[in-house]
């Protein structure tokens, strides 16, 4: 048993009785108020073991919310990884072959490769591509604080400012770099389109009761926000705000930092954040501030993103 293992405070569930939606698509459940207004997305597991998503989910449907206008859609994507927990390697059920959330571009989408997640995203490609706004909810390996994720557009912003919480925001004025995420699948990563609001939002660590308890709470403020439920009134918090610079992809199993980090650290320009290989990766500028660092790098997947902050 490796003794870095966080703590398990929020176990799956068996999400059997959620698998018959009522879109012709697993997993997926649509509730239409009939009253004129947005059609809001609220989405779990895009990663497999980010349960906190998965208990936002089960709140809306088993404490029966339903639109006051508009429509509301509540989705469980990668199931199928999520069912591989195992509670002494919690951090392999992310994914199973691909990383369902660097696949939603036409490149991939229309391609002509196969795994469990290329099948699940197309599966749910209309029910992504239907919604106005989208939440996808997520939970970070390392327990630090939330924090929303977004391209870099006035719209999503001035949404993410408006809700109570997190008060962190990453700005991605380039995309991931890495991918494109479930919230840039086509119009909600264009600049220049009519789309709505796509935010990914990070509650805490992956296992623990805060990060779920946060889940649900941002959930029910998005829908609030967006007037299909009453709103939760409190203030929101003056944001702290970071850019996406750079999206460091691991190339050699020997990937390692200078020291340890979880997040949130910062480096003056030029100091040696990581070495991977040959590489060693300096800081862009100064006050460079690390967001998810790997716990266990892994060829071909992000080491970390250096960001910088923004001053209002
Ligand atoms: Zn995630």
């Amino acid at each position: 048993m490796n003794q870095n293992l966080p703590a398990i405070e929020v176990m799956p569930r068996d999400l059997s009785a959620y698998r018959q939606g009522n879109v012709g698509v697993d997993f997926v459940h649509r509730f239409d108020s009939g009253v004129p207004g947005p059609h809001v997305l609220v989405n779990a597991l895009t990663h497999g073991n980010e349960f906190c998503g998965m208990v936002a989910a089960c709140h809306l449907l088993d404490t029966g919310v339903r639109p006051l206008r508009g429509t509301l859609t509540v989705s469980f994507a990668n199931v199928a990884a999520y069912e591989t927990f195992d509670p002494t390697k919690p951090f392999d059920s992310r994914q199973i072959t691909h990383n369902f959330n660097r696949i939603w571009s036409e490149e991939w989408l229309d391609g002509t490769q196969d795994s469990v997640e290329l099948r699940r995203a197309r599966a749910m490609r209309a029910v992504v591509a239907q919604a106005d706004h989208i939440l996808d909810i997520h939970s970070t390996s390392q327990d630090v604080v939330p924090f929303w994720v977004y391209p870099a557009f006035a719209r999503n912003a001035r949404a993410a400012s408006a809700l109570a919480s997190p008060a962190v925001h990453l700005v991605m004025p380039q995309g991931l770099g890495s991918g494109t995420p479930v919230i840039q699948h086509g119009r909600h990563g264009q600049a220049d389109s009519n789309a709505g609001v796509a935010l990914v939002v990070e509650c805490g660590q992956h296992f623990k009761q805060s990060t779920a308890d946060l889940a649900i709470h941002v959930a029910l403020d998005f829908l609030g926000h967006f007037g299909l439920m009453d709103r939760i009134v409190s203030a929101a918090p003056a944001p702290r705000r970071f850019e996406l610079l750079r999206t460091h992809v691991v190339a050699h199993a020997d990937f390692r930092f200078t020291r340890p980090v979880i997040g949130f650290e910062t480096f003056a320009k030029g100091e040696l954040i990581a070495v991977d290989g040959e590489q060693p990766i300096h800081a862009p500028c100064d006050d460079c501030t690390l967001f998810m660092p790997t716990r266990e790098p892994v060829v071909g997947r992000e080491g970390v993103y250096l960001t910088r902050p923004l001053a209002d």
